[in-house]
């Protein structure tokens, strides 16, 4: 970092209490336009005690948000959503900026962490609970849904504004507060939310953003005054993530990452697939948890399929995302990108054929660009293979049959999501039988799926009881209680000193 330069740099602060609290650990991290290099902000890295005071102001604000009847909480989540739509292309500029993808791109991210907010609004309907009348004779016994208090969120890079959608609208709506620890790389969307939510009327303290490395992440996980944490990133830290939360008493949901096959049967449209690949394999640079990372071709799918993709490839446009033309931006950082390409110069080595390397057409200049990748004849034993890359480089892996394709599905550790692109209904309906991954698409390359479902993957790709979002995301920030009743009636009273029975 070169201090001459820094002294000029935008600051990103803290959110706590209904303002910005600038921060006092002399550690900060640089944030860049990955479009063309240069450093454009820095932004404060929190201290254990920022973070304390973060969750002390969720703290102090919970019994007064959790008493807020059901509808004004609803009639909040109407403003807020309001609000989110009126400044998506604000926020849609500020995830260019600091991630690269581009702005087309950037507004469907935010559109679909609208649509969660959207489902919350109807938080009166989603919180209800169940009701049985003479469950004994004169007894009712019935449930009710409660927040659990405090709960954190600790996001990645490659969705600044709708992965925290997906953890605070529900969390807010059900009733807690919250505390967000963003990815440094990408800081400014969770600032402008925070003042988007109070200019709705959410109340100082109800939701907080703290910025931070490792430090602000083992204060949440340690925090005895955080009840749940929801994670998206990696797995390696997933993993962590999980098991010290869940170690120290929390509820913890915690996504990790992915490796995404695209299967293609000898009988599907090869054209529509072809499509699909470069879009799921490419979109938003490769560095979705959902993008196709993986091509399994089958039997004699595979030569029309990789001539298809090739051809595709040069008009595929790679340059600043806040140029219209442009449909693929740069990578989130230049160590980033090198790693990716990395995989270019192993899978060469270790056997695969490189049919198009992204070094050779990527846009001139010092942002972090690597162009449209291809990959074919990788085998599970090679790198590009066994690794997630989360980068424009697609793999092609042959198999000669339907058995081989579902085998190396289910033999790989990630379980995030698969597609299946066939004409044979049979076989797509005994594929979502017997594959083992969380979110399945059958001719639809990325199987996201809508607000009012919810979104998680298997195996290493999450740790942890419940989706996100949708009404897994609801039981997720709700703790139930059973209530088991009866008004007095003299004529029934009795000493009984047994076990309570119902017959
Ligand atoms: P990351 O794991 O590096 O970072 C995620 C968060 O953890 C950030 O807030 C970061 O500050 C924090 N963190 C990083 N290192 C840490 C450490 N050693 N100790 C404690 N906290 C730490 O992930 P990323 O690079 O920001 O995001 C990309 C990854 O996220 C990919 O693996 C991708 O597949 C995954 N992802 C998964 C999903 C999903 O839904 N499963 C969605 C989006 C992204």
């Amino acid at each position: 970092m070169n201090a001459a330069v820094t002294t000029e740099l935008k600051l990103i602060n803290h959110w706590i209490a209904g303002g910005t609290v600038s921060g006092t650990s002399g550690r900060r991290g640089p944030v860049y336009n990955p479009a063309t290099g240069e450093q454009t902000a820095e932004v404060d890295f929190a201290t254990v005690d920022e973070v304390g005071r973060a969750v002390a102001a969720a703290k102090a604000a919970f019994p007064a948000w959790r008493e807020l009847s059901l509808a004004k909480k609803a009639d909040l989540m109407f403003r807020v959503h309001q609000l989110v739509l009126e400044h998506r292309e604000d926020l849609a500029r500020l995830l260019t900026a600091e991630h690269g993808k581009v702005l087309s791109d950037a507004l469907g991210e935010v559109q679909r962490g609208i649509e969660v907010i959207e489902y919350v609004c109807g938080i009166p309907t989603l919180l209800k609970g169940d009701f049985s009348e003479q469950a004994s004779t004169g007894i009712d016994v019935y449930s009710i849904r409660q927040p659990l208090g405090v709960v954190a969120g600790i996001t990645p890079f490659n969705f600044p504004a709708m992965v925290p959608m997906w953890m605070w609208a529900p969390a807010l709506a059900c009733g807690n507060t919250f505390v967000l620890k963003p990815s440094e790389k990408v800081p400014s969307a969770s600032v402008l939310t925070a003042e988007l939510l109070k200019e709705a009327g959410i109340p100082d303290g109800v939701f907080n953003v703290i910025h931070g490395d490792k430090v602000a992440v083992d204060a949440i996980l340690g925090h005895p005054d955080i009840a749940a944490v929801s994670f998206v990133g990696s797995t390696p830290i997933a993993r962590y993530v999980y098991e010290s939360g869940t170690k120290a008493g929390k509820r913890v949901q915690a996504l990790g990452g992915a490796k995404n096959h695209m299967i293609v049967l000898p009988d599907a449209d090869i054209d529509m697939a072809a499509d699909a690949a470069v879009s799921a394999g490419y979109g938003s640079a490769g560095e979705r948890c959902m993008a196709v990372s993986v091509l399994v071709a089958v039997g004699d799918a595979a030569d029309p399929l990789v001539e298809a993709i090739t051809e595709r490839l040069p008009k595929v446009k790679v340059g600043d995302g806040f140029d219209s033309a442009s449909e693929m931006g740069p990578l989130v950082t230049r160590e980033h990108r090198d790693k990716v390409a990395s995989y270019l110069d192993s899978g060469r080595e270790q056997g695969a054929t490189v049919l198009a390397d992204g070094r050779d057409t990527a846009p001139d200049g010092d942002g972090f660009f690597l162009g449209v990748s291809l990959l074919d004849d990788v085998t599970p034993e090679m790198d590009a293979y066994r690794d997630e890359i989360f980068g424009p480089v697609l793999s092609v892996v042959r198999v000669p049959t339907y058995d081989e394709a579902l085998k190396l599905v289910n033999d790989n550790p990630y379980g995030n999501g698969v597609a299946l692109f066939t004409r044979d209904g049979g076989v797509a309906r005994q594929f979502q039988f017997d594959v083992n991954v969380g979110m399945v698409g059958i001719n639809v390359p990325i199987p996201v799926p809508v607000a009012y479902y919810s979104f998680g993957g298997w195996k290493a790709s999450l740790f942890g009881d419940r989706h996100i979002y949708g009404p897994e995301g609801i039981d997720f920030y709700t703790r139930t209680k059973a209530v088991t009743s009866r008004w007095p009636d003299p004529a029934t009273s009795k000493v009984d000193l047994g076990f309570p029975q119902t017959r």
